[in-house]
């Protein structure tokens, strides 16, 4: 049958974006301009000069003119592509690549697909969109029933040197993997199970209870009911919820209390070596972003292109 032929609607689905649409609604470089100005507008320009929010559009040039001091803003000044050289439209089709495809895929494959020369600005750009990723992430805490736990990641070691084994080792790098987790419970059984919702992710620098302390302040809020391991560095998580319950880390404890920071843990760590395979240990935070961004949207659906392109729509130099 001949695909999109009469009665061959039923067929597809109706989706937001998939890739058929997108190259439908982005093709061409003027195409993809014009969504993102349009996004920046509805976010609101400010001006870097003097922070004015009324500005003319100056359609010969596609520039921004600020209405108090004259000062103008380029499409991209301000956002994560101020200093790219690649059209806007590469930018599109990268957010679109990460976005609409449920593991994601790795720097190298995005060059083919773009069909770059280069690597080194491919895998730049996906980093930003990374960094963009976290800024949005961060602008949320965590609330209600929240489990707490530490996972070690293996890294890329530099060539010729010797990995060492154990929690100080030189190419593993210890992350906090923080979950919301609702206790249900069956009525009928008393079963109690645990659904999950939002998750973070943070590379710690210390094995130190203040860098613990300064993490929960921020990604918890005040009322929530913390659930961890016997850990020396949670020792003051206390302070700063409503209640902390501290139970010996074992094999029940894995399956239950901490059985969504588990999961999380070995499906990044999963994902990581299955896409991305060795990465560098200073660049495990942007990973971790995005691991983290398509998991607490994963319901969004083909949404999350949309949702992605007005996260990068926004300047980052002012909240
Ligand atoms: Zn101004």
């Amino acid at each position: 049958m001949q695909e999109g032929s009469t009665g061959s609607e039923k067929l597809y689905q109706k989706v937001d974006m998939n890739i058929l649409k997108f190259a439908e609604e982005f093709p061409d470089e003027a195409a993809c301009r014009l969504d993102f100005k349009t996004k920046r507008e509805n976010q609101g320009v400010i001006c870097k000069k003097c922070s004015c929010k009324d500005h003319y559009w100056l359609k010969n040039k596609w520039q921004w003119q600020c209405k108090s001091c004259s000062f103008r803003t380029t499409i991209r000044s301000g956002t994560i592509m101020e200093n790219s050289n690649l059209p806007v439209r590469y930018w599109y089709v990268c957010m679109a690549l990460m976005s609409m495809t449920k593991k994601g895929i790795s720097a190298k494959e995005m060059q083919r697909q773009l069909g770059l020369k280069r690597y080194q600005p491919v895998w730049s750009m996906m980093h930003k969109i990374r960094a963009a990723m976290g800024c949005r992430d961060a602008m949320y805490t965590l609330d209600g029933a929240v489990e707490f736990d530490e996972g070690y990641f293996t890294h890329g070691i530099k060539r010729g040197s010797k990995p060492k084994r154990g929690r100080g080792s030189q190419n593993k790098k210890n992350v906090a993997v923080i979950a919301e987790s609702t206790p249900l419970e069956d009525m009928e059984t008393g079963k109690v199970s645990r659904q999950c919702r939002y998750f973070k992710m943070k590379v710690l620098t210390s094995h130190e209870a203040v860098e613990i302390d300064d993490l929960v302040e921020e990604s918890i809020e005040e009322r929530s009911l913390v659930f961890s391991d016997k850990s020396t560095s949670y020792v003051n998580i206390s302070d700063y919820v409503e209640v902390h319950i501290q139970e010996k880390s074992d094999v029940e404890t894995t399956k239950t209390t901490l059985q969504w920071v588990h999961i999380a843990i070995a499906n990044s760590k999963r994902w990581l070596l299955g896409i991305h395979h060795m990465i560098k240990g200073k660049y495990l935070q942007n990973y971790l972003n995005e691991f983290c961004y398509k998991l607490n949207r994963r319901y969004f659906g083909n949404r999350l292109f949309n949702r992605l392109s007005i996260a990068l729509a926004k300047s980052y130099w002012h909240n």
